[in-house]
């Protein structure tokens, strides 16, 4: 019996039209695909993008030197040198972080005692040269003062769901 079942299935393209149905089921559903980049996905703001160092409000860094961000990383993508400045704090002298390294878990900014390193929203970035894999203190202050507004926004968003 299951022979001539099979036969008449084969005869009939009985599994084309299986496949057919799915591909019109498909076809007429509402599409899912989004045409990047003109078009974006929604972003969480907890996104963990390219990373960026904050200030506080009268231009002082926020970072005080701890390490604790340097321990944690599972990567070892961050270097912190420091030294005490003449009014007796403790700054760093250099801040790296190689983004050849990082694999974005996120682990330096939820260690971060003082807020003051991040990772923002963006990830559409390249590199011109091999210099550029590594994000200095300058260049992550620069984008900790140009993305200050929307980091704000998005950490006080994640302390009301915490
Ligand atoms: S996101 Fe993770 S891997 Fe990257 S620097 Fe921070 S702790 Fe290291
Ligand atoms: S960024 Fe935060 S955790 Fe890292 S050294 Fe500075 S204060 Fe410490």
């Amino acid at each position: 019996m299951n022979v001539i079942t099979n036969y008449f299935k084969s005869l009939l393209l009985w599994e084309l039209l299986i496949g057919l149905k799915l591909t019109g089921r498909y076809f007429f559903a509402k599409k899912i695909t989004v045409q990047y980049p003109e078009e974006k996905t929604p972003q969480s703001f907890r996104f963990r993008g390219l990373h960026a160092l904050r200030r506080y409000a009268n231009g002082e860094e926020r970072c005080i030197a701890c390490k604790l961000c340097e321990a944690v990383c599972p990567a070892l993508s961050i270097t912190i040198d420091s030294a005490q400045r003449e009014d007796g704090t403790r700054r760093t002298t250099r801040y790296d972080i190689d983004l050849f390294k990082c694999i974005y878990c996120g682990f330096c900014e939820e260690a971060c005692p003082v807020d003051a390193i991040v990772e923002t929203r963006l990830f559409e970035y390249h590199f011109e040269s091999r210099d550029g894999t590594v994000m200095t203190k300058d260049k992550l202050l620069a984008m900790g003062d140009r993305y200050e507004k929307e980091i704000a926004a998005d950490r006080a968003k994640d302390a009301a769901y915490r």
